[in-house]
């Protein structure tokens, strides 16, 4: 018996005319085809080119500037989808690339920036990477040290950025700089802002960085010296530039979190069908418990990630006040991320020898999904957020 993801009921969003259109795309790219991207290192511009044209790249831009004025559960729905089509991270970082930008204009720019850039994202003409993470300033963004310094009508930066995605294409860069340097822990959130950086010119220097998977989808370093940015290229207010963030990032995780269940999904589709297909010892290795009893798990452990995504995306959608949001998405995210890491490795094992190899493409999926345990945001941080904002724990660090 084969089972397909589609009737496995673990999606809890609805939306089925969304996911029943990514699912007609994802039809037209086999496995294989990505399995040659990764190996290429290539960009799924085709892939990218379908997603942009039925308008789910962009469609929670609101209408008015072309996009679909979709809601975040909407884009969750399609999300997860892309990530039970057999790209694994590669495709939804293909298809999400431009989404906390996206999601920073709209809720934070001056309208002059809205008309500048949210028509130009919708026709597909300008991708934007997002830059937070340095060398020195990972899990700790008030330690940023690239900076932002005032001169006229224009901002001068200096600085350097790491892990930022679609560099080698993107056309600017959405910034998280200091504008004014950090005085101290109590005031540590603060001096930061959000600019739109150009990436295409002297001033920037981009390299990529090799890395174990998702080679789809590139990952650089950039230095930007004396880079001049219009003023009028900064995004919201100056030095709340952290404080906006943290609610695009609460769609970011949500949006991710769909993700994750779509690509655990894949994985028990994957581990389920082969666990009732191979033969050892004269029975289908699906009859010993050490086989079934892990797919069930992580069915389980699925659906429940599947209930927290959908509590969170409604939750966002329908206003609630950004402290719960916050509680939700990071729980959504934590949970879906590890639910879907383990659904991968039960899915290798499930294989056995065969797992490593690439025909089977489980490999890519297990490779690919362990960062989401790491980025965003760590599901470490994410448990000191729950102990201290949440349960009222001291922090603890
Ligand atoms: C594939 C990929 C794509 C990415 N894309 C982007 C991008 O487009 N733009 C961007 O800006 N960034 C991006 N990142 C960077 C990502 O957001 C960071 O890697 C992440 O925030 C962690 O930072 P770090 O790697 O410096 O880890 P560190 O901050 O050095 O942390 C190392 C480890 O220590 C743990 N740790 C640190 N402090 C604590 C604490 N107080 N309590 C418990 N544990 C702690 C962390 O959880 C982690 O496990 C990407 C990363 C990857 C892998």
């Amino acid at each position: 018996m084969v089972i397909k993801s589609e009737h496995l009921p673990i999606t809890t969003l609805g939306h089925d005319d969304i996911r029943a259109a990514v699912r007609a795309i994802n039809a037209k790219y086999p496995l294989e085809y990505w399995g040659a991207k990764e190996k290429r290192q290539e960009f799924a511009q085709e892939y990218f080119d379908d997603f942009l044209k039925a308008g789910f790249t962009t469609m929670t831009v609101p209408e008015e500037y072309g996009g679909g004025g979709a809601t975040i559960s909407q884009a969750a729905a399609m999300l997860e989808e892309v990530g039970a089509g057999g790209g694994a991270t590669a495709a939804c970082s293909t298809v999400h690339g431009n989404a906390i930008a996206l999601s920073s204009i709209i809720e934070h720019g001056s309208r002059e920036l809205q008309e500048k850039y949210l028509g130009r994202m919708v026709a597909g003409e300008l991708a934007v990477t997002f830059g937070v993470t340095e060398p020195d300033a990972g899990t700790d963004t008030s330690r940023i040290s690239t900076m932002a310094v005032r001169d006229g009508d224009k901002y001068i930066v200096n600085g350097q950025k790491v892990w930022n995605s679609h560099a080698q294409r993107a056309d600017k860069c959405l910034l998280l700089c200091r504008t004014s340097a950090r005085i101290g822990d109590a005031e540590r959130a603060s001096g930061m802002s959000m600019l739109m950086a150009d990436l295409k010119v002297p001033q920037v220097t981009i390299k990529k960085i090799d890395k174990l998977g998702r080679n789809a989808v590139d990952s650089n370093e950039v230095w930007f010296v004396d880079l001049p940015v219009d003023a009028s290229d900064l995004v919201g207010e100056e030095g709340k530039g952290f404080q906006q963030i943290l609610h695009s990032v609460n769609a970011e995780r949500i949006l991710l979190a769909a993700e994750c269940v779509g690509m655990g999904r894949w994985c028990l589709e994957k581990g389920t069908a082969y666990a009732g297909e191979r033969v050892v010892f004269g029975r289908t290795i699906g009859k010993n418990q050490s086989i079934q009893h892990p797919l069930a798990d992580s069915y389980m452990r699925l659906q429940g990630a599947a209930l927290a995504v959908r509590e969170a995306a409604e939750a966002y959608d329908a206003g609630a006040p950004p402290r719960e949001v916050g509680r939700l998405a990071n729980t959504a995210k934590y949970l879906a991320s590890e639910a879907a890491n383990a659904a991968a490795d039960v899915a290798m094992q499930t294989h056995g020898g065969y797992s490593f190899a690439t025909e089977y493409h489980i490999g890519r999926y297990w490779i690919e999904l362990r960062p989401l345990r790491i980025a965003p945001v760590s599901n470490q941080m994410v448990l000191n957020f729950i102990g201290e904002k949440v349960l009222g724990l001291e922090k603890s660090y």
